[in-house]
């Protein structure tokens, strides 16, 4: 028997999920038998933030009826991953150490939880590169398989502007404040 894809999709907040979600909400992957949201973001400071943007997520994910999971909130634990990095651009080594961390950390979440393969909406905003995020999972995904999907822009437009989201203006750690 034919094994299916059992993904996690790791989101860092809702306004860049909601079309990825929708998508897989909808079964526009059919290959994709059943996948989960998962929060896992300790770059997001500060925790007011983090909280803001979780609380966020889980509403929309409630509204469709999608399984998600949540990560800890370790902020010490992801600046040792970024030490020395505070100075670099967004797009630079700091935000691949970054991608890394969270990587890691599905990886080894989705093993533990029955799931096979891992996306994420890491690369979907225009501040970001997707050929680095994917590079990244490549390079820290190595027990499981990384799906570089790319997800609906024109949906993912769409629903933000149909709905009120929780919007932040910048990416999530101190060091990217006034930065995007
Ligand atoms: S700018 Fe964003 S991706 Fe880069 S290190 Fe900060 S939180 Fe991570």
């Amino acid at each position: 028997m034919k094994i299916g894809i059992r993904l996690v999709l790791m989101s860092c907040c809702t306004p860049c999920s909601a079309g990825a979600i929708k998508q897989l909400h909808d079964g526009e992957f059919p290959e994709v038998d059943d996948f989960v949201v998962l929060f896992y973001n300790p770059n997001i400071f500060p925790e007011t933030e983090y909280q803001k943007r979780l609380a966020e997520q889980i509403k929309y994910c409630e509204s469709l009826g999608t399984k998600y999971a949540v990560g800890d909130y370790n902020h010490k634990e992801w600046l040792a991953a970024v030490n020395g990095l505070g100075n670099e651009p967004e797009r630079g080594a700091r935000c691949s150490e970054c991608f890394k961390h969270r990587f890691k950390f599905a990886q080894n979440w989705a093993i533990q939880n029955g799931y096979n393969t891992i996306a994420s909406v890491f690369g979907v905003s225009k501040h970001k590169d997707q050929n680095q995020v994917d590079a990244c999972a490549i390079s820290e995904i190595q027990k499981l398989t990384y799906l570089p999907a790319k997800w609906d822009n024109s949906l993912k437009q769409k629903i933000n502007q149909e709905s009120n989201f929780y919007r932040q203006n910048y990416c999530g750690c101190e060091f990217s404040f006034r930065k995007v």
